[in-house]
């Protein structure tokens, strides 16, 4: 897909490190011809990250807490002074208290469901408010990620599962919102993959490993292959896509029992 992206510029927010979802969804971008700025979130991270910028060519990063609103308002500021456009925006962030991703759905607090849902749910609304008047000139993509744990129970997986069918649905709101304005607004929804925050989840290991062994092609999908779905919708070959969810996921979503072979 060398050059689709040639000209096109975006914000990746939610490197952490070269295991991040957004970090394929990155270098896939820069390998089809994306100019690329990033956030991040604490100095640790900042540090992290910055290797892995400048070895796509990015000079561009900015520490942004999606629940702090003044964070949010310095990042916005500064790329606006560096592109006065942007062509796509990728959302790959999540939090919840890690304990509360263990045990019952039904022990979830009021204090960790209004925190999860605001950094993995509404700062997905709220930077799109902020990415929109950098692409109603010509247009523009923003992506998001979600996990099918937002419509069917995936153990532990809990409150998550509620902030990312919240995701799902915004994403749609969002669309039509945003689609007079040709930006259209997608989510791609990879299967399991071995990520700093998909570890917290309790089993994480054995959820992967089921995934993988189970899925009809027999196999997770790849950051590769993630990143390759994210060029696809970013590029004009997506120009008709909007308001959707695209699994990658090996076709793990289809399944009504795990293989023979398994049992
Ligand atoms: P990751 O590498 O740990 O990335 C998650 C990112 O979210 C990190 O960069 C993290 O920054 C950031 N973040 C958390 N709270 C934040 C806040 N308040 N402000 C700004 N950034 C914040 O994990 P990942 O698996 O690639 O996650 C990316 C997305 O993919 C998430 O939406 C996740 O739910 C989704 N997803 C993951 C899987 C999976 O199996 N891993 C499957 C489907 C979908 P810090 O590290 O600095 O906190």
């Amino acid at each position: 897909m060398s050059g689709v992206l040639q000209n096109k510029r975006g914000l990746v927010m939610g490197v952490a490190n070269e295991r991040s979802i957004a970090w394929g969804i990155a270098k896939a971008c820069h390998e089809a011809g994306a100019e690329l700025a990033f956030t991040y979130q604490g100095n640790v991270f900042g540090r992290r990250l910055d290797p892995l910028a400048h070895s796509v060519g990015s000079d561009f990063t900015v520490d942004v807490d999606v629940t702090d609103d003044a964070s949010l308002d310095i990042a916005f500021e500064a790329l606006a002074k560096k592109w006065p456009t942007i062509d796509f925006l990728v959302h790959a962030i999540a939090f919840s208290d890690k304990s509360e991703l263990n045990g019952r759905f039904l022990d979830t607090t009021r204090a960790n469901f209004k925190h999860s849902l605001d950094v993995s749910t509404y700062s997905f609304i709220e930077v799109a408010r902020r990415a929109h008047p950098l692409m109603v000139e010509r247009g523009g993509t923003l992506l998001t990620l979600t996990y099918q744990g937002s419509m069917r129970v995936v153990p532990n997986y809990n409150v998550m599962g509620v902030a990312k069918a919240a995701l799902e649905a915004a994403t749609r709101y969002l669309a039509n919102d945003l689609g007079p304005d040709g930006i259209r607004v997608n989510a791609i929804s990879p299967g399991p993959v071995k990520t700093l925050a998909g570890a917290v989840i309790g089993g994480a290991r054995k959820t992967y490993k089921y995934a993988d062994q189970n899925a009809p092609l027999r196999s997770n999908a790849s950051l590769e292959a993630i990143g390759g779905t994210a060029v696809y919708l970013i590029s004009d070959a997506g120009a008709f896509t909007t308001g959707e969810l695209i699994r990658v996921d090996g076709g793990f979503h289809v399944l009504g029992m795990p293989q023979i072979e398994n049992l």
